[in-house]
């Protein structure tokens, strides 16, 4: 190659063998240690050794080359001095010295080395304020590198304290820098000294972020390993202690444990459990509190009838021996109940569709249900589900909660302490769903035969068995309870009693309970039949006899008192001196004593609390035809009442009503008590009389009942719970009752007693209807228009 030298003025130039560097940058101001083993590094260094010591240093751009040629160096390097030579069979150890930055002109030889013309590059003499700004961050920032670890030797550390020129500090510091080779180059051909220096500022203001960082890092893991120390030590520490004291709690307790879960036999997965929390609480110190949250944990596992079971022998016999002991009556309902044991009898497990008892309250669910239990001499568990509406309360909390427990259904099982109770589960239909979780959802798991071996309590974490539990719940009404879980009960209606039978469960069955419970003896008290019929139709109006059993403790309780005060030795309770006792009678006759009304029937209606009886009320006023309907009426009674408008309309002619009636008239329908809201499409039978009474002035007989929906042609349809409200009728002293045809078939449900005081008017059109109802032979007499009747606030629904 040829090179071409421009004269220029001051500018210094040199031949000097070059070398190239694979990933080095030798700054000028700085001192370095090189070491070389390529023949032509080594021939190069040689030959300047021997003669004025000066060499140059560029980089060759890519570090693999092993022979690189000009093309591939950077033509802009460090002119140095070579200060010693250490020379080894294999390779060359140098220390050199930068002295200036050059650039290379030309390439003046190849072999045995590289020579080549150079020219030095000027430095800047520049020293502004911006500068010196600059020099002393750069300072700062290293001094910080260096306190935070940069690893660096001691002498390079001085070197750069010991500046002379802000170019001397820019090299020494990037010379330290830990950066690229292609980095440190750019800071070597930077001219600007200003430039340089912002650059190096910034090289070292994230070196000195990084090391910041890795500190950071460091002593966090540092505190964490200490913590962790400490405390083993100082466990390890209180344990010397209490055994210098000889007295380990620990042990003691541990001990316990492991005895208690060995009794406990439990099933092999929840035996490892317990063992893995008992390994546990033994590394725990008793100070710690979560050792109380283990120890909660282990007694529960210890406690629950994990294999405890009671015999599973089912003697039908007894069984029917024992209920029919325990009740009176509830003939059907102990026909099921007896069948549903034979069955299982037969297929071993109690597994199978879960039996709901439905009906009003104290009508005796729950103490048959003691009775199931008592006929299978299995424990018995009552929960009650009514307003549940959270998850965890059937299924238990997490026990990450603090103070986390077992849902209720687990803990029921605890305190029967056998794994196959009778298990009841009271007011089904109560159960709620919101954002806590549906209830229902855990409960159908806890109940349904097919999932209930592995029930799952948050709390417990392990699977319980449920399957050998009998379930039964109870409902006052089935359109509540939600429709997956209704699909799975086995519906047992519990309709309600008669007088006659009411009467008989209080002699046999309540008066003599209450009289022992409330320590009575043979004799001390006697209550007349007439007293006791006397109290079921005056003090009481319901369908079970809790009521009766209320008034009777009461009877009980006043005739304790005498006793005691030694007023009297013995107490008889007849009709006459009953209210003495009970107080004023709670309910009139509604009926018996009322006359005909016009514009009102009565209705029949099953609530919560069983039958009743409904009077609906029709008033003319002067209007334009409006419609007005009162008394809390759902949708579908609305309804009701139009149809029955409607159709009143379209007979209006042969019925002898003016059909042009509603031209001058409102009709108001009102159905007392107002404040209870009421629905359903039965009562449209009554809606029509009613009506038709108010439009043709003709009473409505007072003795009578009528249930039956209708449609606008006048048919009358069929309508359920007919048992439930005949009972009503029956109990409120009504003589004829009024049904659609197609429920004659309901009438077997009913006692031959029941069926022989009341006559049944079957009827499939609403004509006959009104035939029956209508007391034409009085027509135009004074009449009542009293309607109010006590009756129950309860929500009636017509069904
Ligand atoms: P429910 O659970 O249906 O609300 P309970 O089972 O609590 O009603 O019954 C209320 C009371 O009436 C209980 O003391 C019960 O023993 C009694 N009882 C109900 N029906 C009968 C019956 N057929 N024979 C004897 N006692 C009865």
């Amino acid at each position: 190659m040829n090179s071409i030298l421009l004269p220029e003025v001051g500018k210094k130039e040199h031949l000097l063998p070059v070398v190239p560097l694979r990933e080095t940058v030798v700054f000028p101001h700085t001192e370095m240690g090189l070491s070389f083993g390529r023949q032509k590094s080594i021939a190069a260094l040689e030959s300047a050794w021997a003669k004025d010591k000066l060499i140059c240093f560029v980089l060759q751009k890519d570090r693999r080359l092993d022979d690189p040629n000009p093309e591939q160096f950077t033509w802009f390097g460090t002119m140095c001095t070579v200060e010693r030579i250490l020379k080894t069979d294999r390779e060359m150890n140098v220390i050199v010295k930068g002295v200036h930055r050059v650039k290379i002109e030309s390439f003046e030889q190849f072999t045995p080395y590289f020579t080549a013309k150079v020219v030095e590059v000027p430095e800047e003499p520049k020293n502004d304020d911006e500068i010196k700004a600059l020099v002393n961050h750069i300072v700062a920032q290293f001094r910080r590198a260096v306190n935070l670890g940069k690893s660096i030797d001691l002498l390079s550390v001085m070197n750069v304290m010991s500046y002379a020129s802000p170019h001397e500090l820019t090299d020494q510091v990037a010379n330290s820098l830990d950066i690229r080779a292609s980095e440190k180059q750019e800071l070597l051909e930077e001219g600007d000294i200003k430039k340089r220096l912002d650059k190096i500022n910034e090289f070292l203001s994230h070196e000195v972020k990084v090391l910041e960082l890795g500190r950071k890092i460091a002593s966090k893991t540092q505190d964490r390993l200490s913590k962790s120390n400490r405390e083993a030590i100082l466990r390890e520490q209180l344990k010397s202690i209490e055994e210098e004291l000889g007295d380990t709690p620990e042990g003691k307790e541990v001990e316990d444990y492991r005895e208690k879960i060995r009794k406990a036999k439990m099933p092999q997965e929840v035996q490892e459990k317990a063992e893995k929390e008992l390994k546990r609480l033994s590394t725990m110190s008793a100070y710690n509190p979560e050792a109380s949250y283990v120890r909660t944990y282990l007694d529960w596992l210890c406690e629950l009838p994990w294999t405890i079971t009671d015999k599973v022998a089912v003697d039908i016999k007894k069984a029917q021996k024992i209920l029919d002991e325990d009740h009176y009556g509830l003939e059907k309902v102990k026909e099921r109940i007896i069948e549903y044991l034979a069955v299982h009898k037969l297929a071993g497990k109690m597994k199978g569709s879960i039996l709901c008892f439905a009906g009003p309250p104290g009508t005796g669910k729950t103490s048959i249900g003691r009775s199931i239990a008592r006929a299978l001499q299995r424990k018995f568990v009552k929960m009650s589900l009514g307003g549940i509406r959270d998850e965890a309360e059937i299924r238990g909390h997490r026990r990450t909660y603090v103070g986390a427990l077992p849902g209720r259904i687990i803990q029921s099982l605890k305190t029967a302490g056998t794994r196959n109770p009778v298990f009841m589960l009271d007011e089904i239909d109560k159960v709620g769903a919101d954002f806590r979780g549906d209830p229902s959802a855990a409960l159908l798991e806890a109940l349904d035969p097919e999932q209930n071996h592995a029930f799952s309590d948050h709390y417990l974490e392990v699977p319980y068995d449920l399957s050998d539990v009998m379930f039964i719940t109870t409902a006052n009404i089935l359109e509540t309870i939600p429709p997956a879980l209704r699909d799975r009960l086995e519906i047992i209606r519990f309709s309600g009693y008669t007088e006659e039978e009411k009467f008989h469960i209080g002699v046999r069955h309540l008066l003599t309970k209450q009289k022992e419970a409330h320590g009575l003896k043979d004799g001390q008290l006697e209550v007349s039949d007439a007293a006791l019929h006397a109290i079921i139709q005056r003090y009481t109006r319901e369908s079970g006899v809790r009521n009766l059993e209320r008034e009777l403790a009461s009877l009980c309780r006043k005739a304790a008192r005498k006793i005691v005060e030694r007023k009297v030795e013995r107490v008889v309770i007849t009709e006459k001196n009953l209210s003495k006792f009970l107080g004023p009678e709670k309910f009139e006759s509604l009926l018996l004593e009322k006359k005909d009304t016009i514009g009102m029937s009565t209705g029949l209606a099953v609530t919560e609390a069983g039958g009743e009886i409904l009077f609906i009320e029709v008033a003319l006023v002067p209007g334009k035809g409006k419609l007005l309907l009162t008394g809390q009426l759902g949708d579908v009674m609305k309804e009701s009442c139009y149809a029955a408008l409607s159709y009143v309309r379209s007979r209006a002619e042969k019925l002898g009503i003016d059909k042009n009636f509603l031209e001058k008239t409102d009709v108001h329908v009102h159905v007392p008590a107002g404040a209870v809201p009421k629905d359903g499409p039965s009562a449209g039978v009554a809606i029509v009389t009613a009506l038709v009474s108010a439009l043709t002035k003709v009473p409505v007989r007072r003795d009578l009942g009528m249930t039956g929906e209708i449609t606008l042609r006048g048919r009358v349809l069929e309508i359920g719970g007919v048992k439930s409200k005949v009972l009503a009728a029956h109990r409120a002293g009504i003589k004829k009752v009024i049904l659609p045809r197609s429920n004659k078939k309901d009438l077997v449900e009913l006692t031959s007693k029941v069926r022989k005081e009341l006559t049944f008017v079957f009827a499939d059109q609403i004509d006959h209807v009104l035939k029956v109802a209508l007391n034409n032979s009085e027509k135009g007499r004074k009449v009542s228009t009293d309607s109010s009747s006590k009756a129950s606030q309860k929500k009636k629904e017509l069904v």
